[in-house]
């Protein structure tokens, strides 16, 4: 009823026809310490009570009291942000370097994962692997470089979990 009367009021004043447009503007004043904000129109005439009350509830409403709505999504973005710093801990899921053994009396080595290089313990120190707290594999990198795209993917199919349990998009 009162949201009827707001819509009305601000239709009316900034009506299409020039000759219905409104145009409001304020004027300060200061008394008992408190500033003061008068909202007056065209003519010079301050509004009325009811219509500066309507107002004031309007901007109350767009400025003050946010919508319950919007409440509510910024909690489940904030519970889901929370959430994921909580996976993305407990799931731990690094890229760790790995030193080549050097007591072998055979060179040893594999294919990289993704560039499908070939990687032997004679021209390498360092090899890589993707870890975590619950996953293992058994793909081993030629660079981190490699296993970056990987890694990367696991992070995000976390995060789309953690966002479609939140029913956020993603
Ligand atoms: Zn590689």
């Amino acid at each position: 009823m009162k949201s009827e009367m707001l819509k009305k009021f601000i239709e009316n004043s900034t009506g299409d026809s020039i000759s219905s447009r409104k145009y409001y503007h304020f004027e300060y004043e200061e008394s008992e310490g408190k500033g003061k904000a008068r909202l007056i129109d065209d003519r010079g005439y301050e509004v009325s009570i009811p219509e500066a009350a309507l107002i004031i509830e309007g901007l109350n409403n767009a400025y003050i009291i946010p919508d319950e709505e919007e409440v509510n999504d910024y909690l489940n973005n904030r519970n889901a942000k929370n959430a994921l710093q909580d996976d993305l801990r407990f799931e731990n899921l690094r890229i760790t370097g790995k030193l080549f053994r050097v007591d072998r009396k055979r060179n040893w080595g594999f294919t990289c994962a993704s560039c499908k290089k070939k990687v032997i313990s004679e021209d390498n120190k360092i090899w890589w692997v993707i870890e975590g707290y619950d996953f293992t594999s058994d793909d081993k990198y030629c660079s981190e470089e490699c296993a970056y795209p990987l890694h990367n993917e696991m992070l995000e199919n976390i995060k789309k979990s953690i966002y479609k349990r939140y029913n956020i998009d993603y």
